[in-house]
């Protein structure tokens, strides 16, 4: 099996391994405009991740982890909360910090930094949910890819490049919540993946970034994956 990659709108993802493992990252399927309406109900899943505590992010995690009794992988506050408030069971295997690894179904997940916040609206006021991550997924035999959740650029991004050589990175280029294509370019650089999947774009108005504004800034050599909602991409 190769891997493959399929945007579900918005910063929404699901990744099958080599092996089959299905991975959903950020899954806001309900109530994400660009979701199809085929995708809002998974089949099945083994891991699901989720980069902050923004409800965009946070999404469906909850659900699709309680239907299929998989683990949901979060910085360490945001898990916790998870647990305490939205019924997951406690598990400190699958709340790590920053630069921390843990295994799941053949894939290692680390998290990184992002620079970003992280909330949730609790009883009418903002709660935060400790620090917003990216993360970096490796499995044996098949492609390093890196999620840089909701992020400006930053020029720790050389270590991220300088660890774990990501193949592929997903870089948000919506603007407004998040880098737009400008930055974007220059997050791609310090990255030093071959292949760039756009997201955090298109879903609302205030998102203005665009693919055709990212790919003329991206050096020779980078490839622009730009797949539609509902697409596969075979990494
Ligand atoms: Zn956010």
């Amino acid at each position: 099996m190769a891997t493959t990659l399929t945007w579900l709108g918005h910063a929404a993802f699901r990744m099958d391994t080599e092996t089959g493992t299905r991975v959903y990252v950020d899954p806001f399927l309900n109530g994400n405009p660009k979701c199809p309406d085929a995708e809002r109900e998974p089949e099945r899943c083994d891991l699901v991740i989720v980069t902050h505590g923004h409800g965009d992010h946070v999404g469906d995690a909850v659900a699709i982890s309680k239907r299929f009794e998989c683990p949901v992988v979060a910085q360490v506050e945001l898990r916790d909360w998870l647990s305490t408030n939205e019924g997951l069971p406690e598990d400190s295997r699958q709340s790590p910090n920053k630069g921390g690894t843990v295994s799941f179904a053949g894939v290692r997940v680390t998290l990184t930094d992002a620079n970003h916040s992280s909330s949730t609206w609790h009883n009418g006021a903002i709660l935060y949910t400790g620090e917003s991550t990216g993360v970096v997924l490796r499995q044996e035999g098949g492609p390093t890819v890196y999620f840089a959740g909701d992020t400006n650029v930053f020029g720790d991004m050389a270590l991220i490049k300088r660890i774990y050589a990501p193949d592929v990175a997903v870089l948000p280029i919506g603007d407004h919540y998040t880098m737009g294509p400008d930055e974007a370019a220059v997050a791609a650089e310090l990255v030093g993946a071959s292949r760039v999947v756009p997201s955090h774009y298109g879903t609302f108005p205030l998102l203005t970034g665009t693919p055709d504004a990212l790919r003329p800034l991206l050096s020779a050599g980078v490839e622009l994956l730009a797949p539609a909602p509902g697409e596969t991409l075979t990494l």
